[in-house]
């Protein structure tokens, strides 16, 4: 059994492995929706552990108000659902290494810079012409 089953087991989880899915393919990574998680193939057992904790990360976020804090900031929320997860994978006992942190972030949390509204729809409309340097301008700025 892998360490994912039993965590999601002991974590409320509902684990679908991406060749048991007809979802489109995820490769080194995964996503979840409520108690369930679909997990891709990964290259790096590391990896796919630390990608685990991170959507358990998306969970234990909404245990405060850290997204409205941010304004809906994907960037920022990504990477406080890495901190919250690897601290929580810490806390059962699990610690990752530098690669797999290093990838969480560099890799993971960083695909998200321009892309803030890819896990929120209403980021775009109500959110963005609050960034500082969109107040006081008519333009709207795509690359941001
Ligand atoms: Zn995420």
């Amino acid at each position: 059994m892998r360490e994912i089953d039993k965590l999601a087991k002991k974590l409320g989880y509902e684990i679908i492995y991406n060749k048991d899915s007809d979802c489109e393919s995820l490769y080194n990574d995964c996503m979840s929706s409520g108690d369930t998680m679909w997990v891709g193939e990964y290259n790096n057992e590391d990896y796919a552990l630390i990608s685990f904790f991170h959507e358990y990360g998306h969970r234990l976020i909404h245990k405060n108000d850290f997204i409205e804090k941010c304004n809906y900031n994907t960037l920022m929320i990504e990477i406080e659902c890495w901190n919250l997860g690897i601290e929580a994978a810490r806390e059962m006992g699990y610690l990752f290494s530098d690669d797999a942190v290093g990838w969480a972030y560099s890799k993971k949390a960083m695909s998200y810079v321009g892309n803030d509204c890819r896990e929120c729809s209403t980021w775009e409309e109500k959110y963005k012409p609050l960034l500082w340097i969109n107040k006081g301008k008519g333009e709207r700025y795509d690359d941001l």
